[in-house]
C-alpha cells in the first residue's frame, strides 16, 4: 500500500469516527494520527478537544495522548498526520516533539473558505507578517506534504481510487463542518 493510499485510509477509517463524536459534542473538525514510518501501522488517531482545552487542536491533542499512553517510541520513527495544515502552534508543537514530517489532507485556504476557520490564516498575518504559504513547508526540522499532491503522483488505476476516496472524505468533513458551524454560538471556545 503506498502512503498516500495509507493515509487517506487512517483519516476515513481511524480518524473520522473520533471526529463524528467530537463534533457531535461540539468540538472542531479537526484531527490528526501518528503512524509508524516502517509498516504505517497506526499509533494513535485523535481529534480536536477545545471544549476541554483551548490548546487541544487535533494534532496537540494527539500528542498529548500519544505522550500518555506510549513510551519509547522516537519521533524519528513516526509519520504525523493531520486532516487540516497545522496551525502556528500545532507545527510548533510537532517541531518540539521531534517530528521530520508532516502530511496534510486539507490546506490552511481550505480551513478558511471551506470551513469558516480563518484562524490559522490570520495568526500568520497578524502575529508572524506572512501571507498564505509563507512559511518554510521544508525546513531544517521537517518537510511537510499535502495527500493531494501524493495522490496526483500514484498511476492508474490507483490514482482514480484515490481521488474517489478524497472526494468521499471531503463530503464528510463538508457534512460535519455544517454542524460545528450550526452550533458553534453556544460553545466558549476563544477562536470557535
Ligand atoms: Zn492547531
Amino acid at each position: 500500500m503506498t502512503i498516500a493510499a495509507r493515509l487517506l485510509d487512517v483519516i476515513e477509517h481511524d480518524i473520522l469516527p473520533l471526529t463524528e463524536k467530537g463534533v457531535a459534542a461540539g468540538n472542531k473538525v479537526f484531527g490528526a494520527a501518528i503512524l509508524r514510518k516502517s509498516d504505517l501501522s497506526l499509533v494513535i488517531a485523535e481529534t480536536n478537544n477545545e471544549l476541554e482545552n483551548p490548546l487541544w487542536h487535533g494534532e496537540v491533542h494527539t500528542l498529548k495522548r500519544f505522550y500518555e499512553r506510549t513510551s519509547g517510541i522516537s519521533t524519528k520513527d513516526l509519520i504525523f498526520l493531520s486532516t487540516h495544515e497545522p496551525c502556528t502552534m500545532c507545527m510548533s508543537a510537532i517541531t518540539w516533539a521531534g517530528f521530520d514530517n508532516f502530511y496534510s489532507f486539507f490546506s490552511h485556504e481550505d480551513s478558511r473558505d471551506a470551513f469558516a476557520i480563518p484562524h490559522d490564516l490570520k495568526i500568520l498575518k497578524e502575529v508572524f507578517g506572512l501571507e498564505p504559504g509563507g512559511y518554510r513547508r521544508s525546513n531544517a526540522f521537517w518537510n511537510s506534504y499535502f495527500i493531494a499532491d501524493l495522490v496526483e503522483s500514484e498511476h492508474e488505476p490507483l490514482r482514480a481510487e484515490l481521488r474517489a476516496q478524497t472526494a468521499r472524505v471531503k463530503a464528510a468533513y463538508q457534512r460535519l463542518s455544517n454542524s460545528y458551524q450550526s452550533g458553534k454560538a453556544e460553545n466558549n471556545i476563544p477562536l470557535a
